[in-house]
């Protein structure tokens, strides 16, 4: 951590050719439990990782913005009586973006002074591990502080995931800038999609002699084509036809109706996200009143779930899941948007590499490419460095 934040000051100096003002970070995340049910006003768990991406800055004395990234040659600028969704592509849509919907949510961009952001990460990009919360929390409140805007960390995220819609185009929820914005060490964040109440809650996990491994598969997802939008029109569908503002609106009470009532994918898309949302409330739960150990078969369903009712699993990620939990995991499952990306593993510390070797030979004995493997741990959420 240390490296990358001085990295940044002496990147961001070589680009601009002065100090910056200051050094935020912002971590990325990785979802324990709820999937696809951000959007339907129900419970995500998620946690902050140690993996961080950090934002130098420095203000200018007009209002021109300028974004530069270790990740790109290129330094990108706008001005702020420019700045549109419409204006932006590419990465600096990102930060640039977040910039824009600070607009949106009261500051005045008539008002405010240009700024320079050199931005430098280890999250690995398109892991399922939100590279893109990272990098919009780190710049959201690092230009929430040098413009004086006093927003609280529940509108960041926000705007964090308004730049992500608006300007990006990609249509995610609230979850990942949550938990880059609200997430504390050793711990997740329990959120409520619809009133956006979080609550810190302890994992425990190194206590209990466990360690969360992420499998990222390298297969690519996106969610900006086909299968995200198709999930978020039948969960809308499937509210729609059970009368229900949202599927957060139905229990498991109400399954039976809604098989009687909807054509089977749709009345399979809504129990995934109805038994989903009962998953996330039972494991939070189970974390306080019995610990980590007790979670694994809640992990386990939630990966059932996805793979047989949402559809949004890959054969490789059954493999990682399946290989894990042969070979001693706690728990397991795929995590994430879905098609492709990334799996979760809760395993004993002491089988962390046993693991990690039978996922490497199972991925080999089905010609499927070299998947990434590494431990992360419950981290600190956004930040400004000192
Ligand atoms: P992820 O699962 O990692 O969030 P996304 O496709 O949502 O994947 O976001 C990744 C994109 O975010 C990258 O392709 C890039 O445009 C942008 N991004 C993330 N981190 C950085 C960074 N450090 N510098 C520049 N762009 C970044
Ligand atoms: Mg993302």
């Amino acid at each position: 951590m240390n490296d990358i934040r001085d990295d940044v000051r002496a990147a961001f100096h070589d680009a601009y050719g002065q100090e910056a003002s200051g050094v935020w970070s912002a971590p990325g995340r990785v979802n324990l439990i709820g999937e696809h049910t951000d959007y339907n006003e129900g419970f995500v768990l998620p946690f902050a990782i140690n993996r961080r991406t950090v934002a130098a800055v420095g203000l200018r004395d007009d209002s021109t913005l300028r974004v530069a990234s270790s990740f790109a040659d290129e330094i990108a600028e706008i001005s702020l009586a420019e700045l549109t969704p419409d204006a932006l592509a590419g990465w600096s849509a990102y930060p640039l973006g977040v910039a824009w919907a600070l607009g949106e949510h009261g500051a005045d961009l008539a008002a405010v002074p240009g700024v320079d952001i050199f931005i430098d990460s280890d999250v690995p990009v398109g892991a399922g591990l939100s590279s893109s919360a990272a990098i919009e929390s780190a710049v959201a409140l690092a230009l929430n502080d040098v413009w004086r805007l006093g927003l609280d960390r529940t509108t960041l995220a926000k705007v964090g995931q308004l730049a992500e819609n608006k300007a990006v185009g990609a249509p995610t929820g609230i979850m990942d800038q949550s938990a880059s914005l609200l997430g504390k060490a050793d711990s997740a964040v329990f959120l409520d999609c619809r009133t956006l109440d979080a609550t810190v809650v302890p994992l425990g996990f190194d206590e209990a002699g466990l360690a969360l491994v992420i499998i990222d598969t390298g297969v690519a997802h996106s969610h900006s084509t086909g299968g995200y939008g198709e999930r978020r029109a039948a969960c809308e569908r499937g509210a729609t036809a059970m009368g229900v503002p949202s599927l957060r609106d139905l229990s498991i009470d109400d399954l039976p109706r809604a098989q009687q009532l909807l054509d089977d994918v749709t009345f399979r898309r809504v129990r995934h996200v109805v038994t989903e949302n009962q998953r996330v409330l039972d494991t939070v739960r189970t974390l306080r009143e019995q610990g980590p150990t007790a979670i694994g078969e809640l992990l386990d369903a939630s990966h059932a779930s996805m793979r047989d009712d949402f559809e949004i699993s890959v054969p490789e990620l059954d493999l990682a899941v399946e290989t894990a939990q042969a070979n001693g995991a706690i728990g397991a499952r795929m995590t994430g948007g879905g098609f492709g990306g990334a799996a979760i593993a809760l395993v004993p510390i002491e089988g962390v590499s046993r693991i990690q070797v039978a996922i490497d030979g199972a991925f080999a004995e089905h010609s499927f490419g070299q998947p990434e493997m590494f431990v992360v741990t419950a981290s600190y959420g956004a930040t400004r460095e000192p």
